[in-house]
């Protein structure tokens, strides 16, 4: 039986979420953004609220909920604000490979440290000249008695500046092609890792974005993701099928967020005598935002759970990040619309939303990217 009914601790954790979205986010966001200031605080509250990193097992400290919960959660923070929800959401996408690949060892050390300390971490793949065709990195990791030593540079990586741990994924056989990729966890400060400065992006300007380059990095082989220098790429994108779905779920916040926006401002603003959504051209516009918004959320929470039930989710995953992207990016321009002149004026939210959608149809693999998994989906069988 189909059922959309959320269960009693589903609401309570989406009730608490979108009252920190309310009470945190909201009053903050235009200010982070327009002085391209890191949530650091806001973030560490969502932390001790339990509304991050909500994957992490029990067994590493974490509260060991589904997708389901996850996306609950993601599309109230990204209501309140894109830019908060991708700055908070850096560290569990780079603890997706470790809770998939790694030895119970590594789990019991990396996931405790963000489940108990509150630290924070990175995913670290993109690099300057390979980012939808990641198997053409150049990134080198070459062992060399108990230490592996990291040569290469990384780029746009979210959360950089303020992590304490990295995802790192680098080719410890270059001549295998993307077999030839293993994960390595690297410690911020280690000797020959430089930093580089903050990008200042189009939008979502409080999350951090940088350029990483590795001068000759050791690292322990102790670090080496699952103990084994096979099977890196392919864990690397297994923690695709857990982040898009969340990613959908920030879009499909922005979405409502703006649909919101754009429905109360029709209602106070009058144009020829009338309210703007009783004129139908208007009205229409937010009949699509809606149902387009709505559409998304289904995509997403279908994806989730599947993946909470054993169902294999990388079509679904694909479906609800594509669309419910080009959704945000659609509704947040058609709010500015609706706005008109003042939509156009950082005065008013929409503009920092529809900034702030674009890069959901860029990063976590760009809506062309996941047609082409579509597209490998439903031919395989050909
Ligand atoms: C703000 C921000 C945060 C990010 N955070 C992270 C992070 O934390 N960690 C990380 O590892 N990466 C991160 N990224 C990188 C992001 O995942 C890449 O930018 C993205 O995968 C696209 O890669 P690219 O920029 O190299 O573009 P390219 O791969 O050069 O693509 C350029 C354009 O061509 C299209 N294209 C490429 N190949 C094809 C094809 N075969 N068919 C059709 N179209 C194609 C793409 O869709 C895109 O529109 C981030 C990026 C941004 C902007």
């Amino acid at each position: 039986m189909v059922n959309f009914q959320l269960d009693e601790m589903q609401e309570m954790l989406r009730e608490l979420a979108h009252e920190f979205a309310v009470d945190e986010i909201r009053p903050n966001a235009e200010h982070w953004d327009a002085n391209s200031q890191y949530p650091k605080e806001a973030i560490q509250a969502a932390h001790e609220m339990g509304l991050l990193n909500l994957h992490i097992p029990e067994d590493y400290g974490g509260p060991g909920l589904g997708l389901m919960e996850e996306v609950l959660v993601n599309e109230e923070l990204a209501w309140g604000d894109p830019g908060f929800a991708t700055a908070a959401y850096a560290t569990s996408l780079a603890c997706a490979p470790i809770i998939t690949g790694a030895t119970e060892e590594q789990k019991q050390k990396w996931l405790r440290k963000v489940s108990e300390d509150g630290a924070l971490a990175s995913y670290c793949v993109t690099e300057p000249g390979a980012g939808s065709d990641l198997a053409a990195c150049k990134t080198t990791a070459i062992r060399d008695g108990d230490e592996y030593v990291i040569n290469g540079s990384k780029m746009f990586i979210t959360g950089a500046g303020y992590a304490d741990f990295f995802f790192v994924l680098a080719k410890t056989d270059p001549d295998a092609g993307y077999k030839g990729m293993s994960g390595f966890i690297v410690e911020a400060g280690t000797d020959g890792f430089t930093l580089g400065k903050k990008e200042t992006n189009m939008g979502q300007r409080c999350s951090d974005t940088r350029a990483i380059t590795f001068d000759n990095v050791r690292v322990p082989v102790e670090n080496l993701i699952g103990g084994s220098e096979s099977g890196g790429w392919l864990n690397a994108m297994n923690a695709f099928d857990m982040s898009r779905p969340n990613i959908a779920a920030h879009a499909t916040g922005l979405a409502r967020a703006a649909y919101e926006h754009a429905l109360q401002y029709s209602n106070e603003r009058h144009s020829f005598g009338k309210p703007l959504h009783k004129h139908q051209a208007i009205q229409f516009m937010l009949v699509d935002m809606k149902t387009k918004t709505e559409a998304s959320r289904l995509l997403t929470w279908k994806s989730a759970f599947e993946a909470d039930n054993g169902i294999r989710n990388t079509e679904s995953a694909a479906h609800a990040k594509r669309f419910s992207a080009d959704t945000a990016m659609e509704v947040s321009t058609d709010a500015v619309q609706v706005f008109g002149g003042y939509g156009y004026s950082e005065e008013y939210p929409v503009a920092r939303l529809m900034r702030g959608a674009k890069v959901m149809q860029i990063y976590e693999g760009s809506s062309q990217v996941q047609r082409m998994i579509i597209g490998r989906e439903i031919t395989k069988d050909f």
